[in-house]
């Protein structure tokens, strides 16, 4: 009867003794395994899944046995126990199914005691959340990050300079004269410039740099450990390859864009990140006042 019970669950029931041998294997198990309980019931736990030997398993087992102790094994630090194959869609996204496993201490006769692991499937929980994830911090149209992601790593970035001095720049740039490029070619069109530029812009980062569409035809990258000179050298490297680009307009006509950028680099002056943000729009429209195509720095400073 119990058996039976165990076997309806979708979920992973192993129950093991003192020794690590195991008494039982339910449905589930067998299933994902690819082991039939006759086959590894009284076996070693640690026989069959020798990765699961290390010195945190044991101790938590110890903690269950010795004291009773109720012991989890969450998917974010772990992400699973048993090697099992994500199936379905997620197998190209995991290697392994993602389980949240619990190790419960069961009395069998008044006084010893038995280790009962529980193994949940949370693997689609975590597809979705990942999604998720992405999607929130996401562009739709360009697939680059989005003004929302943007702000987080701005603010990151500002502790960490506050902490540990890590100088960075941040460059914002617009796109000149793009309503005459929607005017003239249609909205599609100007979608597709936008969707071209952000392609060329995320070769030209390293790593450690962030790209990110603030709105509109208006980009961010924070550059990381780049300022006056360094900063200088990529932006002009930027703005060039971007005049350079070419958009193909109904398989005959070669549309060209430019870009207008401003420069603003992290400093002890500053109070918020939202000042620096600033700092960087205002030297965007000094390089626009001064005729567009060109990049400026906040202050004049070219
Ligand atoms: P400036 O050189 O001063 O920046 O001139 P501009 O024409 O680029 O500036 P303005 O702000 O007048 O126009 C920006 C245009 O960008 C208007 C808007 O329709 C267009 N735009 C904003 N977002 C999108 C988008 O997602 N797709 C397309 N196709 N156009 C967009
Ligand atoms: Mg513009
Ligand atoms: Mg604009």
């Amino acid at each position: 009867m119990m058996c039976q019970v165990l076997d309806v669950l979708s979920m992973g029931i192993v129950s093991i003794d003192e020794k690590y041998r195991i008494s039982e294997w339910n449905r589930w198990m067998e299933i994902h395994s690819r082991k039939k309980r006759e086959d590894v019931v009284g076996t070693s736990l640690f026989t069959l899944y020798p990765h699961l030997s290390t010195p945190q398993f044991i101790r938590s087992c110890k903690s269950v046995l010795k004291f009773g102790n109720f012991v989890f094994f969450s998917q974010k630090l772990h992400n699973y126990l048993f090697p099992f194959q994500a199936t379905g869609i997620y197998g190209d996204y995991f290697e392994f199914m993602q389980q949240s496993c619990t190790l419960t201490p069961v009395k069998e006769d008044g006084k010893t005691f038995r280790i009962v692991i529980t193994i949940q499937d949370v693997t689609e929980s975590v597809y979705m959340e990942r999604k998720l994830k992405t999607l929130i911090q996401q562009d739709s149209l360009t697939g680059i990050h989005n003004r929302r992601y943007l702000d987080k790593r701005l603010n990151e970035e500002f502790l960490r300079f506050k902490r540990h001095g890590n100088l960075f720049s941040l460059l914002i740039f617009d796109i000149d004269d793009f309503k005459k490029i929607n005017d003239t070619y249609g909205h599609q069109f100007g979608d597709r410039i936008l969707i071209n530029l952000s392609g060329l812009c995320s070769t030209m980062i390293r790593g450690s740099d962030i790209l990110a569409r603030f709105g509109g035809e208006e980009f961010c990258i924070i550059l990381a450990n780049s300022v006056a000179d360094g900063a200088r050298t990529f932006a002009e490297r930027l703005r060039s390859s971007v005049e350079e680009q070419k958009t193909r307009f109904d398989d005959k006509t070669d549309v060209g864009i430019t870009i207008s950028i401003g420069i603003a680099e992290i400093s002890d002056s500053l109070e918020s990140m939202e000042e620096l943000v600033h700092r960087a729009d205002d030297a965007m429209y000094e390089a626009k006042r001064q005729g567009k195509n060109r990049l400026c720095f906040y202050e004049g400073k070219v």
